[in-house]
């Protein structure tokens, strides 16, 4: 047996009983929350035994990777289950309900588009980010039920009143109306999301509940920053804090399905839409090279996790390359689900490959592009491209993790294939629809 073929066997075998009906979906986003920040990836001074839970309770994906190293991107990528460059959604949407063209396009087809329409009740729990605009709204695009704010991030305390046109303070939403909120966004978060399950305990039911946490601005309440007195610099003090609070909102969230008798009917993934973006709010890619932005690992490499008790085996690390893209065919096949005719879909079914079905890795390559072509990345077996306009370079994952030794002259042959590969996958693409906002006036926000 060789090393690939153990990996496969070992990820995830007994297969029980059949469960008793199609499973329910739960998708759990983090929002800029590093490679190596939770307890299942290295995280030395935080405890995430809930979200852990997730990572013992079924697969690690040890190369685990999102579409995009930001935020609004890597959503679309998610939703569609598609290159989000083919459809130029290569940038982040400004905050603005009267730009009809920031956002995700109507034309395409999301997940809970797809499952809406196999039966299942589906739900929005946090954070938007697909466009302002009010057909671009998660109830026009699939979403049944809402509670959460549709721009890119939001502050923790406070919403509406004098900052209503302003990004991070529209009014909390609660299916498209505006909602009173009194508890720490993260907390309210975790508890709508914990009430969503409890509501539709009876039907199969697709969560997606992601948290702006831990992206800025750093705001967190004493009960999580209490837990971490001692730590310093103070930016990590606080990113400790939130992601403590994210930790315990994905308890309730798996209490609450335990408690409904619902652990054998659940599949529930965990990741983080991005990498770290490291000096911004103290998070770690550890041992990844980059951040948040960018296309070396650190960027786009995350922590990542799937559990579906009794059908995944526990404990278990998956260590092919899989990519967000996967969640939307992964899903759509689990519920029976009719995927967009003549639409090509990026993401690959995983489930076959992670009960040892298919030997073969899901994707052969994988690929990335910013800014139209500002940065690439592809990803091939154990091998990375990496071009920017300074020009390429090439690195063995296996053997270099941090990507510190550039092998484009050594392995010259490698490198131009995946070039190649690289050229033939760009030229499927568009320019992007829209550009990222700048901060305003220079006041970054915090
Ligand atoms: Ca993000």
């Amino acid at each position: 047996m060789n090393r690939r073929d153990f990996l496969h066997s070992a990820a995830a075998l007994p297969l029980a009983a059949a469960p008793r009906r199609r499973p329910n979906v739960i998708v759990i986003l983090a929002d800029d929350m590093g490679h190596g920040d939770v307890g299942f990836t290295g995280v030395k001074d935080i405890s995430t035994p809930n979200i852990d839970r997730i990572a013992h309770g079924g697969v690690r994906f040890t190369s685990g990777y999102v579409s995009h190293p930001f935020c609004s991107p890597t959503r679309a990528g998610l939703m569609t289950g598609r290159y989000q460059q083919r459809f130029g959604h290569e940038n982040n949407p400004r905050y603005d309900p009267s730009d009809h063209v920031a956002g995700l396009p109507a034309g395409e087809v999301t997940l809970p588009q797809v499952l809406g329409e196999a039966g299942y009740a589906t739900g929005i729990v946090g954070k938007w980010h697909l466009g302002a605009a009010p057909e671009m709204h998660p109830l026009r695009r699939g979403f049944r039920e809402q509670f959460g704010f549709i721009g890119g991030g939001h502050d923790y305390f406070k919403a509406g009143e004098a900052d209503e046109k302003r990004e991070y303070f529209i009014p909390f939403e609660r299916n498209g109306r505006p909602a009173a909120e009194s508890e720490y966004l993260t907390d309210a978060l975790s508890r709508e999301a914990a009430a969503f399950v409890r509501r539709h305990a009876q039907d199969p039911f697709f969560l997606y509940l992601a948290y702006n946490a831990p992206h800025t601005p750093q705001q967190v309440s004493d009960r999580y920053l209490d837990r971490f007195a001692g730590v310093e610099p103070k930016m990590r003090r606080l990113y400790n804090a939130m992601v403590s609070a994210v930790d315990d909102g994905v308890g309730k969230l798996l209490d609450t399905v335990a408690e409904l008798k619902l652990d054998q009917d659940t599949l529930v993934i965990f990741l983080s839409d991005n990498g770290g973006p490291v000096g911004i709010n103290g998070s770690s890619n550890a041992p990844l090279r980059g951040a948040k932005g960018g296309l070396y690992e650190g960027g786009i490499r995350v922590p990542f996790a799937a559990r579906w008790s009794g059908r995944l085996a526990a404990g278990k690390t998956y260590s092919e390359p899989v990519i967000s893209l996967d969640i939307f065919p992964t899903a759509a096949a689990l519920a029976g689900a009719k995927t967009p005719a003549g639409v090509k879909l990026d993401g690959v079914d995983l489930m076959p490959h992670l009960t040892g079905a298919v030997k073969r890795p899901p994707h052969e390559r994988l690929f990335w592009r910013t800014g139209g072509g500002v940065q690439y990345a592809v990803r091939e077996g154990r091998y990375k491209l990496f071009r920017n306009a300074e020009g390429a370079e090439l690195y063995d994952l296996e053997a270099d993790i941090g990507e510190t030794r550039d092998l484009a002259a050594e392995r010259k042959d490698v490198f131009e294939r995946l070039d190649r590969a690289r050229q033939a996958w760009d030229r499927e693409l568009i320019p992007p629809r829209f550009q990222s906002p700048q901060p305003a006036g220079g006041k970054k926000k915090k």
